[in-house]
C-alpha cells in the first residue's frame, strides 16, 4: 500500500542545495518543516513561505463571534519558522518534478532531494460575481479573512431585525463546518438578546447535506429547528450586490438551471475553493487540480520523491489545522524514509476535525477519518462527540490555540505519534 520507495532518489541531481524543500509556511509547511528538524536537526531545509504573517485560521470562527480578538491568531511568520529552516520569502510559481527543482516567482530555482507540497487552498473570491467590491461592507462578510471576521461580530451585534443569509460553496473547503458554526453562534447572540424572533435566518448550501458525517447531524439539526433556520440545499451563490443588498443563487433541478433572487440585511459567505493557480497547472496535480498522492503515505503517486499534506493535497480527509496535526509527523517519517533510500511506513488514517460551534458554550465535536470513520480522541464519558459539550468548547476556546502555536508548530507531536506499518 506504502509501497513506491526504495531507491527512489536515483536520478536526483547532485550537488542538491537543500535536502527538503518545503513550499508553504502554513499550518502544515511549519509543522513539517519542525517535525524533521526534531527528528534529523542537520537537515538541510528550506521552507518558501512569502507571508510575514502566520495566521492561525481555526479561531476566525471565534472571532466573527467576540470571543476571540482577532490579533491573537496572527504571529510573525519569523517566529512561527522552526530555528534550523531557511526562510525564502519569495512565493513558489512553478514545479518541476523531472528537474527536482521548484521555480519561485523571480526566475530562480531551488533544488531539492525531497520536495513537501504544502501551499494550502485558494479562496476563490472572484468565484461569485461582485464579491471582492463589496466585502467586508454593506452587511456583506466572511470568517474566511482575517480582515473581515471582526466585521461579522460587527453585523451579529447590530442585527435587530431583516434576514440573515449564511452560504456554503461545493466541497471540499477548508473546515466544512465553518460556515454553519458562524451560523449558530450568531443565532446563538440574538436567541439571547431576544432579537432571533424578529430576523430570519437562512442557510443555502450548494451541496446535498448539512454535513458530510452523518452521525453528526442529529445534533445539528436540533439546533436548526431550535434556531429556526430555513436551509436550501443545492443553492449556489453566484452573485452579492451589496449596495442593493441582494445575492443570487443558482440551483439546478432535473438539468434545468434557476436563479432565485433574494434580499438580505447581513450575508456570510464563504468563498468557492480550489487548489492555487500554480498547483493547478502543474505535473502534480490530480483532474481536480489537487496535488496527488496516496491517502495513507501521503507520498505523491507519480513522483516518490514529492509528498503533500494539507489544504492541497488530494486526500479525502476534512481540510483542517486537525488533519494536518496527524499528517505532518506522518510526511517527516516518510520524507526520511524516502531520503535514506527506504519505502514509507507511516499511514495517515485520514483523521480531520471540526468543532462545530452550536451555541456559546457548547461544541459537537466531530472527530473523524476516511470513509466517515468516527474517530474521537477522547473517551465517550469525557466528550461525546455526536451531541453538544461544554468540555468540547473549553478545548476550542481555551487549549487547542496553545496546542497550534507551542506543540503543532514546534515539533511536539502531542496524540499524533504517527501510524508505522512495519
Ligand atoms: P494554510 O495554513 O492556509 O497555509 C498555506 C501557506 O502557503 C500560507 O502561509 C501561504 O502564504 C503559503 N503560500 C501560498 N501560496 C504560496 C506560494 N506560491 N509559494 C509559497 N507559499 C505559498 N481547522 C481546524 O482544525 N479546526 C477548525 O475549527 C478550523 N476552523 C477554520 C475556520 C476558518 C474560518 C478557516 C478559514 C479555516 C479553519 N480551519 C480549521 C482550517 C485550517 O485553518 C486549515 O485547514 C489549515 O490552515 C491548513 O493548513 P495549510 O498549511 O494546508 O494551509
Amino acid at each position: 500500500m506504502l509501497a513506491r520507495g526504495a531507491a527512489l532518489l536515483e536520478g536526483v541531481m547532485a550537488g542538491t542545495a537543500y535536502d527538503i524543500v518545503i513550499v508553504g509556511g502554513g499550518a502544515a509547511g511549519i509543522a513539517t518543516a519542525a517535525s524533521l528538524l526534531k527528528r534529523r536537526p542537520q537537515l538541510g531545509i528550506a521552507v518558501v513561505e512569502p507571508a510575514e504573517t502566520h495566521y492561525y485560521q481555526p479561531g476566525w470562527t471565534m472571532v466573527g463571534a467576540g470571543v476571540f480578538d482577532r490579533a491573537a491568531t496572527a504571529h510573525s511568520m519569523a517566529s512561527a519558522m522552526p530555528p534550523g529552516a531557511t526562510w525564502i520569502k519569495t512565493p513558489a510559481a512553478e514545479f518541476d518534478p523531472d528537474r527536482n527543482e521548484v521555480v519561485l516567482a523571480n526566475g530562480e530555482r531551488l533544488a531539492y532531494r525531497v520536495l513537501v507540497a504544502a501551499p494550502g487552498l485558494k479562496l476563490d473570491w472572484d468565484g461569485v460575481e461582485g464579491l471582492r467590491e463589496t466585502l467586508g461592507k454593506n452587511g456583506v462578510t466572511s470568517n474566511y479573512s482575517f480582515d473581515t471576521a471582526p466585521y461579522t461580530w460587527q453585523l451579529v451585534q447590530n442585527l435587530r431585525s431583516g434576514r440573515a443569509i449564511f452560504t456554503q460553496p461545493m466541497m471540499p473547503i477548508k473546515c466544512a463546518g465553518a460556515p454553519q458554526k458562524t451560523m449558530y453562534l450568531s443565532c446563538d447572540r440574538w436567541l439571547r438578546d431576544g432579537r432571533l424572533k424578529d430576523i430570519e435566518v437562512e442557510f443555502d448550501l450548494a451541496g446535498p447535506v448539512l454535513f458530510g458525517v452523518l452521525a453528526y447531524v442529529p445534533a445539528l439539526m436540533e439546533y436548526v429547528k431550535k434556531y429556526g433556520i430555513a436551509l436550501n440545499f443545492g443553492a449556489r451563490l453566484t452573485k452579492v450586490d451589496g449596495p442593493a443588498r441582494k445575492a443570487w443563487f443558482e440551483t439546478v433541478k432535473d438539468g434545468a438551471k434557476t436563479v432565485v433572487e433574494k434580499s438580505f440585511d447581513m450575508i456570510h459567505v464563504c468563498p468557492p475553493q480550489t487548489a492555487p493557480d500554480f498547483v493547478r497547472k502543474s505535473p502534480l496535480a490530480n483532474a481536480a487540480g489537487w496535488v496527488e498522492v496516496n491517502e495513507q503515505s501521503l507520498q505523491h503517486v507519480r513522483y516518490p520523491n514529492i509528498f503533500a499534506l494539507g489544504d492541497v493535497c488530494s486526500a479525502s480527509n476534512a481540510k483542517t489545522a486537525a488533519a494536518v496535526r496527524k499528517q505532518a509527523p506522518v510526511v517527516a517519517v516518510n520524507v526520511l524514509r524516502v531520503l535514506d533510500g527506504k519505502a514509507p511506513n507511516a499511514a495517515y488514517d485520514g483523521y480531520g476535525s471540526c468543532p462545530l460551534t452550536v451555541e456559546r458554550g457548547k461544541i459537537v465535536l466531530a472527530e473523524f477519518g476516511y470513509g466517515g470513520k468516527l474517530l474521537p480522541t477522547f473517551p465517550k464519558w469525557l466528550i461525546e462527540g455526536t451531541r453538544p459539550t461544554a468540555l468540547a468548547w473549553q478545548l476550542k476556546a481555551n487549549v487547542l490555540p496553545s496546542v497550534y502555536w507551542k506543540l503543532m508548530l514546534r515539533g511536539h507531536e502531542w496524540l499524533a505519534r504517527p501510524k508505522v506499518l512495519d
